[in-house]
């Protein structure tokens, strides 16, 4: 799940490559590395472990290195550790070809075996390096042929460029399940897994599709099919700014985030109210399709697979339907009962994830429909699905969520609302509570964001804990599984959430004196088992920070050490803007305990491998 890019035209290309490499470190970014080729020169490779500034650093922001053509990539290792070796661009044995690649070649090894039978000398433990050299063994003068001919051989995922010192005046692109991108400026072309690395220099892109090969030269982008037939590609222009992709003076792309969230939502869910009625674009589900119905699906990784678990219970409330959530990579591999009669409703920030992508086409195989909620348009997931919303979040860099979760989760209540109505299982009352309250959550959240001060000061007394326990019921529990996981990716502090109901069959043994408990408490409904769950842990020595609405504070101070609260909203939304809080405590106590909060380690942002 690296960031490739690829540039060819007329001014230095080293600085565009990093440039843009910059804006897609969030995909990976343990190794970085370049090759520009240069008459004079030839291929020139610059590579080095660590992040995008060592090599930057190396190659003085690029100007050390000649040349008007070239590929880069920021690496996230699968195989092989991180090392300036390992790091992509990987040369074939001649040093004429050049390949950086996004994915996993999942027979490398036998490639390799018989490569090397053949002589052929590898130096890196990659799976990538077979490709490099699998190219030259099979160019005679073609190098579209070789890559044909390598396609054949090759297993597994990728997205590869190609830059070969005899052919100095074209780049090759080819992808299966990994995303690529292409670029079209003016006397030039570009590559890259995700267009935040080219809207500084085009917004007019096509996206490749699995098979396709594109051959980039400095007049134009040819782009041909698996059997080598010229494709027509759509040309789509990109509404994102720059200024979306770059952190407008805040410390952290998470926190700018963060920031963003009630901008994010109103953009999400204003333009599909309409005269109090709830409006998705393009969706054309037939109501009778609907009401046969047997069973709905949510499959997604993460995050997204939290705004699911949310889903289920709204779902299940307002269409009395069977909801099953479940995780993509159990999903593809579980036998799931999908038929015509299921709706599958797919969630990925980035549209790229491969687990998920992989489960879509396992319900798609058993004869699911496919409905995608999706942030980036035109991404590999939205392409494949039967229908699709989008999120409308703008570019999310952090590594964890947070404009992506608020935004996702506002597209599965307006579908809950909708469906609800075509199947006359949600009242009249509750519609239009539901949907005014929406509209008011944008206000509330800055409500919540205004108050950022109380939470850094809770982070400030609660940061230097090891381990930590979420705990709540129904939707409180849904978001206690997004809080412990904020926290423990950017904080690397243990934390686990747990159903509260559960605590006496397992956890509550291990609550001792100041074991930091995170109780959730807005589900007005079951506040009084809330209260109940807090002084249990609490008489067993846990301290207690409480989340809860304003009006049960009062209540809830009489138990907790500490409290926090959202203003009040109708109890189907409340996630929405408990989240809030939790990721502020998440970001502060990462801060105070001197993490890397935008690129946590060992993690990327888009994970496209399995
Ligand atoms: N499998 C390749 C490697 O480990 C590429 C990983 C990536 O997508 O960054 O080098």
């Amino acid at each position: 799940m690296c960031g490739i890019v690829g540039f060819i035209g007329a001014q230095q290309a080293a600085p565009i490559l990093l440039d843009g490499l910059q804006r897609l470190e969030y995909r990976g970014y343990d190794s970085a590395g370049l090759a520009v080729y240069d008459s004079a020169r030839g291929l020139q490779l610059a590579k080095a472990k660590g992040r995008l500034h060592v090599l930057s650093e190396l190659v003085d922001g690029g100007a050390k290195l000649a040349g008007t053509a070239g590929v880069g990539h920021t690496r996230w290792a699968t195989h092989g550790e991180p090392s300036d070796t390992n790091s992509h661009p990987h040369l074939s044995d001649s040093g004429r070809i050049a390949v950086v690649h996004n994915g996993i070649i999942e027979n490398y090894m036998e490639i390799k075996e018989y490569l090397q039978g053949k002589g052929m000398v590898f130096h890196s433990d990659t799976d990538t390096e077979v490709v490099a050299q699998l190219l030259e063994y099979y160019y005679e003068d073609d190098l579209v042929e070789a890559t044909f001919k390598v396609l054949h051989r090759i297993e597994g995922s990728y997205a590869l460029g190609i830059l070969c010192a005899d052919h100095p005046d074209q780049l090759i692109a080819v992808r299966k399940d990994s995303p690529l991108v292409l670029g079209y400026g003016e006397g030039c072309s570009f590559l890259a897994s995700d267009v935040t690395a080219l809207i500084k220099y085009t917004k007019t892109v096509s996206y490749m599709e699995d098979g396709e090969l594109a051959i980039l030269t400095r007049d134009g982008i040819q782009v041909y099919d698996s059997l080598l037939q010229p494709v027509e590609k759509e040309r789509t222009t990109v509404d994102w700014d720059i200024s979306d992709a770059e952190k407008g003076g805040y410390e952290h792309f998470m926190f700018k985030e963060i920031m963003e969230q009630p901008e994010a939502l109103r953009k999400a869910v204003s333009p599909r109210i309409q005269n109090g009625r709830v409006v998705l674009e393009n969706l054309t589900l037939e109501p009778d399709f609907l009401r046969r119905l047997s069973r709905l699906y949510i499959v997604a990784c993460g995050s997204s697979y939290h705004v699911g678990v949310v889903g289920k219970y709204l779902l299940e409330r307002l269409l009395r339907k069977p909801v099953e959530v479940a995780l993509a990579s159990e999903f593809r591999y579980s036998e799931p009962l999908v038929d015509e009669n299921s709706l599958v409703i797919v969630i990925s920030q980035s549209g790229e994830t491969l687990d998920t992508m992989a489960a879509l086409r396992e319900a798609k195989r058993l004869g699911g429909r496919i409905l995608s909620i999706v942030n980036v348009v035109g991404s590999s997931i939205a392409r494949e699905s039967d229908q699709v919303l989008y999120t409308w979040a703008g570019p999310e860099i952090a590594v964890a969520t947070t404009k992506a979760y608020s935004t996702q989760m506002a597209v599965v209540d307006l579908l809950a609302l909708y469906f609800g109505k075509i199947l006359g299982t949600v009242e009249e009352s509750e519609y239009h509570a539901v949907l005014d309250e929406m509209l008011l959550l944008p206000g509330k959240m800055e409500a919540i964001l205004s108050n950022k001060d109380d939470i850094q000061y809770f982070a400030s007394q609660y940061f230097n804990h090891d381990s930590v326990f979420f705990i709540g019921r129904n939707v409180d529990y849904a978001l206690g599984l997004e809080g412990s996981l904020t926290l423990k990716e950017i904080s690397y502090i243990h934390s686990e959430a747990y159903a509260s109901g559960e605590l006496k069959h397992g956890t509550i043994s291990l609550i001792e004196d100041g074991t930091l408990v995170v109780a959730l408490g807005t589900y007005g409904k079951l506040f009084d088992k809330a209260m109940a769950n807090v002084l249990e842990v609490r008489s067993r020595g846990a301290d207690v920070l409480a989340l809860t609405t304003e009006n049960r504070r009062a209540d809830m101070e009489k138990n907790a050490n500490a409290v926090i609260t959202i203003p009040e909203t109708h109890d189907m939304l409340l996630p929405s803007l408990g989240v809030v809080p939790l990721q502020l405590f998440a970001y502060y106590v990462a801060l105070m305990r001197g993490c890397d909060i935008d690129k946590p380690r060992n993690l990327a942002k888009s994970v496209t491998v399995e």
